[in-house]
């Protein structure tokens, strides 16, 4: 790849901003660990003290972890408390603060219990937007990703048609973007017809796909590490005025809502783009969830994209913008492209046209 990451300890030291001697910070989250260690596997601890850093593993990710995340010393445990408790008391440490929402009730009792003479202190939102601005590396991976996908897509489409089963095109655009470098589905694949693609969230089924159908895919690849997420929506065989219409609204209320992005603007006011456009044309009850999100490490995460969500867009952050209709038991249209966030603009990283498509 061309692009570089930001280095992980200039990430750590955006984090570490303050920590004094005595205290450190209790990461759980994988990706928040694989973000400021590059250590990829899925369970490890990380400590963060003003100037050290100690990934928590067991046995089996010890190798890894050494190879991964040569800027932290590697402790390994067999009880994770029991761990915690041994590096804290290296670094004769007074205060502990932890990230609250990776972690459970019972975890949170044995660490209370083992950490005696250590404050612990819950932090709900240690990285804040941290994550959300990405560097040159980061949102390269994303439109690679993204790339991935799209061709992927295109391969299958001619499987969309009258007689084929939801499944069987989720099943086969999976296996194609594994097959052309893809880690993994960014999640689980959504191929959604007829009255289906009126659920905001269906699950690819049975249900085999019909003249008349519009045929929802929201797919996306994960390329090393980072995810890709974009939605197509394709009639099939022949459409209703009315699909055509509100296929043309939604497209409207999408490229609205991609028009207002650049740094500075709220992530509220990009999501009232797209709402109060289609609210205008009477479909403002079916368009029943935010607009976009945050897209990276993880493929839902800061910032939002919906009401109420007054910070602000910067240059660098990555977010999907997709507003969609859906008419309860009928069909429903969804749009949705992922872009990076520039100074004048944005980019869009997913590659495939949304214009209306008849297969
Ligand atoms: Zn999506
Ligand atoms: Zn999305």
């Amino acid at each position: 790849m061309g692009a570089d990451f930001l280095p992980h300890g200039e990430r750590v030291g955006r984090l570490r901003f303050g920590l004094d001697e005595k205290e450190a910070l209790l990461l759980f989250h994988a990706q928040n660990i694989r973000y400021l260690t590059g250590f990829t596997g899925d369970d490890a601890a990380l400590l963060v003290g003003p100037d050290w850093l100690t990934l928590l593993v067991d046995g089996r990710y010890v190798t890894q972890a050494r190879d991964e995340a040569a800027a932290a010393e590697v402790l390994e445990f067999r009880n994770r408390a029991e761990g915690i408790l041994t590096a804290a008391r290296q670094r004769s440490l007074e205060r502990i603060r932890f990230e609250s929402p990776c972690i459970c009730v019972e975890e949170h009792l044995r660490l209370r219990e083992r950490l005696v003479g250590i404050a612990l202190e819950p932090e709900a939102d240690l990285f804040g937007a941290l994550r959300a601005v990405k560097d040159a590396g980061e949102i390269e991976r994303i439109r690679q990703a993204a790339r991935i996908a799209a061709e992927a897509l295109a391969a299958v489409r001619p499987l969309i048609r009258p007689g084929v089963r939801e499944a069987e095109i989720a099943l086969e655009l999976e296996y194609r973007m594994r097959l052309s470098g893809a880690e993994q589905a960014a999640f689980e694949t959504i191929v959604a017809s007829g009255p289906h693609s009126a659920l905001p969230h269906a699950r690819p089924g049975k249900r085999v796909i019909a003249e008349g159908d519009f045929v929802k895919v929201d797919y996306g690849a994960v390329f090393e590490g980072y995810h890709s997420d974009e939605t197509c929506t394709f009639a099939v065989g022949r459409a209703t005025d009315r699909q055509r219409e509100v296929y043309r609204l939604v497209r409207e209320a999408h490229d609205r809502a991609i028009g207002v992005i650049r740094a500075g603007v709220s992530c509220a006011e990009v999501d009232r783009a797209a709402r109060s456009f289609l609210a205008a044309q009477g479909l403002g009850d079916h368009f029943s969830h935010g607009t976009g999100h945050g897209v990276g490490l993880e493929v839902h995460e800061a910032p939002r994209l919906a009401v109420g969500r007054e910070e602000r867009l910067a240059a660098g952050m990555v977010v999907s913008v997709e507003p969609g209709v859906y008419l309860p038991g009928l069909w429903g249209v969804r749009i949705e492209d992922t872009v990076a966030v520039t100074e004048g603009g944005c980019d869009i990283l997913t590659p495939t046209a949304k214009d209306f498509t008849l297969l």
